[in-house]
C-alpha cells in the first residue's frame, strides 16, 4: 500500500482514487452522507407536519399557552455537524429532560454509585410523579428520571447556598448546549405556584432520608431547572455531547467524564419516556428523554444526538410528533445501537 501511495504521487488520478478508498474505509462504521441526513430530517418534518394528535400539557398552566404548531428537528453528529429542519428558533421549557443532566452532575461530583445507592436505577412501573412509588420501597428502588428521584438528585448538587447550587446547574446545562441558557420566568412562576405535589414528594423523600436537608429548596431549584428555555438545536447538542463521550462536539469542551456516560444512557434507556420507555426502546434502541414541554432528546452513541420539539403530547406524556420523527430518522440513518451486521 505504501509503495502504491508513493508511486501515485507521480500519478494524480491514482492518488485521488487512493484517498477516496481510504476515506470510505475510515467512515465505514457510520457512512451517512450529509445529503442522506438532510433528506431524512426533511422527510420526517413533512410527513408529520399535518398530524393533529395529542395536546399540550396543561397541569402547569403556562404550558397550555405554548404554540402547539412549533415543530423543529435538529441532529448533531459526534464530529460536530449540525443538521436542522423546521422551526429550530422557537424555545420551550426543557422540563424533565433536565433530569438527565442534573443526574450527570451528581455523578460527576460524587460518582455513579451515589445515584444507585440513594434513589436507585430501576423503573417504577408508576407515573413520573407517583407517591405510591415512593411508598413502595421508602424512596429507594426508583431512578433520577422520575420526580422523587429527580428532586433528590437536585438536592445532592453541592453548593453553599441556593444561588451557588442554581448557578452551577444552569451553567452545567449551558455547557452541554454550548451556549448560555436562560430561564422562562413565566413557566417557572406558573409551576412554582402549582407544584404542591412535588413539594409533598420532596418532603417524603426527606422523611425517608434520601434528601438530607432543605427539601423545599430542592423542589424550588428543580422547578427552576425544568423552566430552562431551549430550542431543538440546544437539545440536539446536549444529546450529541452524550453521544460523544461527554465532549461537546460543537465547542470541543469535555463537559463530563466519559466514564460516567454509559450509566447516564442506561438510566435514559430504562426510564426516559415515562410509562412507554419499554415500547420506545423496543422500537428504536435509543436512550432518550422526553419532557412535558414537548421536547425529546435521543442519543445514538458514537454517532449523533437528535432532538425534536413539538408540544402536543400523547397520554403517556411524550410528544407525538417527536417520537415519530426521531424513530423514523434513526431507522433511516441506522442509529439503533443494537443493530449489528454479522462479520
Ligand atoms: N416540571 C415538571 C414536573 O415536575 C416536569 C415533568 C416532566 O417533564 O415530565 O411536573
Amino acid at each position: 500500500m505504501l509503495g502504491f501511495l508513493r508511486s501515485s504521487f507521480r500519478r494524480p488520478a491514482a492518488l485521488v482514487l487512493a484517498v477516496f478508498v481510504l476515506a470510505s474505509f475510515a467512515s465505514v462504521s457510520w457512512a451517512q452522507t450529509p445529503d442522506q441526513i438532510n433528506a431524512a430530517l426533511k422527510a420526517a418534518l413533512e410527513k408529520y407536519k399535518g398530524l393533529k394528535e395529542g395536546a399540550n400539557a396543561d397541569y402547569i398552566p403556562a404550558l397550555a399557552k405554548v404554540d402547539s404548531a412549533i415543530y423543529g428537528i435538529a441532529l448533531v453528529t459526534t464530529d460536530g455537524k449540525v443538521y436542522t429542519a423546521g422551526d429550530v428558533k422557537s424555545e420551550v421549557s426543557i422540563q424533565s429532560i433536565s433530569k438527565v443532566f442534573t443526574m450527570a452532575l451528581v455523578m460527576e461530583e460524587q460518582g455513579v454509585e451515589a445515584i444507585e445507592k440513594n434513589m436507585g436505577v430501576d423503573a417504577t412501573g408508576q407515573v413520573f410523579n407517583s407517591i405510591v412509588a415512593v411508598e413502595q420501597y421508602k424512596g429507594a428502588e426508583m431512578n433520577p428520571l422520575v420526580n422523587p428521584g429527580a428532586i433528590t438528585a437536585t438536592s445532592m448538587v453541592s453548593g453553599k447556598d441556593r444561588a451557588e447550587i442554581w448557578n452551577k446547574i444552569l451553567a452545567w446545562h449551558g455547557a452541554f448546549a454550548g451556549r448560555t441558557l436562560t430561564v422562562n420566568q413565566e413557566v417557572f412562576k406558573s409551576e412554582a405556584e402549582t407544584n404542591q405535589r412535588n413539594q409533598a414528594i420532596s418532603m417524603l423523600m426527606y422523611a425517608y432520608g434520601h434528601i438530607k436537608d432543605n427539601p423545599l429548596q430542592a423542589t424550588d431549584i428543580y422547578t427552576e431547572q425544568c423552566s430552562i428555555s431551549v430550542n431543538a438545536k440546544d437539545l440536539a447538542t446536549m444529546a450529541a455531547t452524550l453521544a460523544n463521550g461527554g465532549k461537546n462536539p460543537a465547542t470541543g469542551k469535555q463537559v463530563m467524564k466519559s466514564e460516567n456516560v454509559p450509566e447516564v444512557l442506561a438510566v435514559m434507556a430504562t426510564a426516559g419516556l415515562y410509562d412507554d420507555s419499554g415500547k420506545w426502546l423496543y422500537a428504536t434502541g435509543l436512550p432518550a428523554k422526553s419532557g412535558v414541554g414537548g421536547g425529546i432528546i435521543a442519543v445514538s452513541p458514537g454517532k449523533f444526538g437528535i432532538a425534536v420539539i413539538s408540544p402536543p403530547l400523547d397520554k403517556a406524556g411524550n410528544s407525538v410528533r417527536a417520537q415519530k420523527a426521531i424513530a423514523e430518522i434513526s431507522t433511516v440513518l441506522h442509529g439503533n445501537p443494537y443493530e449489528a451486521r454479522p462479520k
